[in-house]
C-alpha cells in the first residue's frame, strides 16, 4: 500500500457538495482508503483572478493503485463531476491534484510528484499541514514550508 495526499478544490456551484462527492467517489473506489480529510478553507484565486474564490481540502488516501492509475481515477472523477478547462487555472466545478504519492519524486508529461506547485500555495500547505504535520517535502520540512506562506489570503471555514 501506498500513501498518497491529494488536493481537491472548485469555484464553481456548490463547492462544498461538489468537494464532498469528489471523496465520496474516492471512498467508492475499492483499492483507495480515506484516511484523513482536512478542515474547509477558502482561498482567494490565483493566476487567472477574475473569478469565485474558492474552496480547498487536502485529504490523505492508502492505496494500492500506481500513481498513473491514481490520476486516472482523479481525472474520471472531474469527469463525473463535469469539470470543463476552458482557461488554464480559471473556475472549475473540480480540481483534483496528486500533491505526494509516497517518497516518489518524478517528472514526466503526464504526471510530475511532488506537484509541482504546491510549495508556494497556502491553499495547498496548509490544509496538507493540518493533516500531516511531519512531512519533509523536496528537502524542507512542512512546517518551514508552510510557516512562510500564513500571510497569504487561506481562511479556515469554521461552520460549513
Ligand atoms: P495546477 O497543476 O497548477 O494546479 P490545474 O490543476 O488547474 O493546475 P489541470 O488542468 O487540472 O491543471 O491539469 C493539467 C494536467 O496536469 C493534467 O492533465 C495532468 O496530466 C497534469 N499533472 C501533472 N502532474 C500532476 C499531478 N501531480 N496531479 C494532477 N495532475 C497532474
Ligand atoms: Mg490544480
Ligand atoms: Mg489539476
Amino acid at each position: 500500500m501506498s500513501r498518497a495526499y491529494l488536493g481537491i478544490g472548485g469555484n464553481i456551484g456548490n463547492k462544498k457538495e461538489n468537494i464532498q462527492k469528489a471523496v465520496d467517489l474516492l471512498k467508492n473506489h475499492p483499492q483507495i482508503v480515506v484516511s484523513a480529510i482536512s478542515s474547509y478553507y477558502e482561498t482567494a484565486p490565483v493566476g487567472y483572478t477574475y473569478q469565485d474564490w474558492f474552496l480547498n481540502i487536502v485529504v490523505e488516501i492508502e492505496t494500492a493503485l500506481d500513481p498513473y492509475a491514481l490520476l486516472e481515477y482523479c481525472n474520471d472523477i472531474e469527469q463525473n463531476l463535469k469539470r470543463e478547462r476552458l482557461i488554464r487555472w480559471g473556475p472549475r466545478t473540480i480540481d483534483l491534484d496528486i500533491l505526494l504519492f509516497d517518497e516518489f519524486v518524478f517528472n514526466d508529461e503526464k504526471l510530475t510528484i511532488p506537484h509541482p506547485r504546491m510549495c508556494e500555495r497556502a491553499f495547498v500547505m496548509i490544509p496538507l499541514y493540518e493533516i500531516a504535520k511531519n512531512l519533509v517535502i523536496n528537502g524542507k520540512k512542512i512546517e518551514e514550508i508552510t510557516k512562510n506562506l500564513k500571510e497569504k489570503e487561506v481562511r479556515k471555514v469554521e461552520n460549513i
